[in-house]
């Protein structure tokens, strides 16, 4: 991506190296189970990109990273900065194109924070991997989630991950776009009625939406600003191919169950990141009419 001179946002609460008392180190099995319990209780969306793939390994990071330890590496200052960039690109986005369409943004604040964090959606940690709490409106991310990203992704790219780094940065924004649109108010709703199999259902187009969005807003971030380089969009389907729900599965598995998807098949998280970045049309969604009703 070319950021260079690009404005950072001021929406940004750093609680890094804060203790939050909340106990860290939610690991493999446990992360999931406490997201589907948060999702389904309705309090607000946890809404997680690649969770289950980088709990293992960010396990070990949470229990060293939660004694206080205020000081940063030049690594985790620039990743700082370009999260704050990105969030500052997509609020340029999305205040335009809501205002286009006769509506105005409310600005989403977020969260750095290292370990484990206090949200309006319960206690958070970076065992879950980012996530989006529309209880407060905040998107909870801690940095070390990039390097574990691109250890256990293995995403080949020729050069840096900026911006499969910045996809997953525009899809927890994506789920704001959904809060501030009343989808996923409504989603939440529809899911707290239905058993698990039709509920992961919903869950998986609210993912895929949000995939969806985070398309919509590179496609206007490079109209502004040329923001893409050779090789982004490649980078990013990449990267959604796999945090596939399929991929996940079999590679953890060694076999996947379709029920059990929560976030989408690798085949639709890459054709909807990839509708979003080609059309920009944000008024397509992934539900049916009157689904949510
Ligand atoms: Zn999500």
């Amino acid at each position: 991506m070319r950021l260079t001179g690009r404005r950072q946002s001021s929406n940004v609460e750093d609680r890094r190296g804060m203790s939050t008392g909340a106990k860290a180190g939610i690991g493999g099995i446990g992360g999931i189970i406490l997201i589907a319990v948060m999702t389904l209780l309705g309090g607000g969306n946890i809404g997680d990109v690649v969770t289950q793939v980088v709990q293992q390994q960010m396990q070990g990071q949470v229990q060293e990273k939660t004694n206080g330890k205020t000081e940063f590496t030049t690594e985790e200052q620039e990743l700082a900065e370009f999260s704050k960039t990105i969030l500052a690109g997509t609020e340029d986005v999305w205040v335009q194109q809501f205002q286009e369409n006769g509506m105005q943004y409310q600005f989403p604040t977020l969260v750095l924070f290292t370990g484990a964090v206090n949200t309006a959606c319960g206690n958070g940690s970076a065992a879950m991997g980012p996530f989006y709490c529309s209880g407060d409106q905040k998107l909870y991310i801690d940095l070390s989630f990039f390097s574990s990203m691109r250890k256990q992704l293995n995403i080949e790219a020729k050069g840096d991950l900026d911006f499969a780094y910045a996809y997953v940065i525009a899809h927890e924004v994506g789920h704001h776009v959904e809060y501030l649109r009343g989808i996923l108010g409504k989603a939440h709703a529809k899911m707290a009625r239905l058993d698990k199999t039709e509920a992961n259902k919903i869950s998986v187009k609210l993912e895929l939406l949000a995939d969806y969005y985070a398309g919509c807003w590179a496609h206007y971030d490079n109209e502004k600003y040329q923001s893409l380089s050779d090789g982004d969009l490649e980078e990013a389907i990449d990267c959604a191919e796999k945090i596939g729900d399929n991929y996940l599965q079999e590679k953890a598995q060694g076999y996947s169950q379709p029920e059990s998807f929560t976030h989408g098949t690798s085949e639709q998280r890459m054709y909807w990141l990839k509708k979003g970045i080609e059309t920009g049309n944000w008024n397509t969604t992934t539900f049916a009419p009157g689904e949510l009703d």
